[in-house]
């Protein structure tokens, strides 16, 4: 049932009960005008019974069409939630597909196909499944590289 329908639902119960209290106060009315004829009074007086009997049947329909619109309004913020996260999910995926791993003189690291000149962990990236970028604590003076993954503390030489 999509949310229109649920709404239309509330709004039609809503304004049954309101029209049902204009002939409970139209019955009271009749009543005054009635109320030296024992028999006319007796008469209005069941009618009455009836309309109240199906007021109380009005409003519990409408308790039950706002519920239902309390639920839907759940699964729909439920539904909302779960596709953002499918979402982000596939999109971290994609992203994962931009990394690859590069040989760098001894050490193989990796590297995202946009900016391959930034090196992530390798051991990271499998384990943790996110990129962790690579500190390079290399010493100007040597011709070999440092890098230290600030995550798991591995130390990388190229
Ligand atoms: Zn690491």
């Amino acid at each position: 049932m999509d949310p229109e329908t649920v709404t239309a639902m509330v709004l039609t119960a809503k304004g049954a009960a309101g029209a049902i209290k204009g002939v409970i106060d139209a019955i009271g009315a009749a009543r005054a005008q009635v109320k030296d004829n024992k028999e006319a009074d007796k008469k209005l007086s069941d009618f009455l019974d009836l309309v109240i009997e199906l007021r109380t049947r009005i409003l519990a329909l409408q308790e039950k069409a706002f519920d239902f619109q309390k639920d839907l309004g759940e699964l729909q913020s439920e539904n909302m939630k779960l596709r953002e996260e499918i979402r982000s999910k596939e999109e971290r995926a994609a992203d994962r597909q931009k990394y690859q791993r590069k040989q760098v003189g001894r050490a193989v690291l990796m590297v995202h196909s946009d900016d391959p000149s930034a090196y992530f962990c390798p051991a990271c990236f499998e384990t943790k499944e996110r990129p962790i970028p690579l500190q390079n604590r290399s010493n100007p003076m040597s011709h070999s590289g440092t890098y230290l993954c600030p995550s798991c503390d591995a130390r990388y030489v190229t």
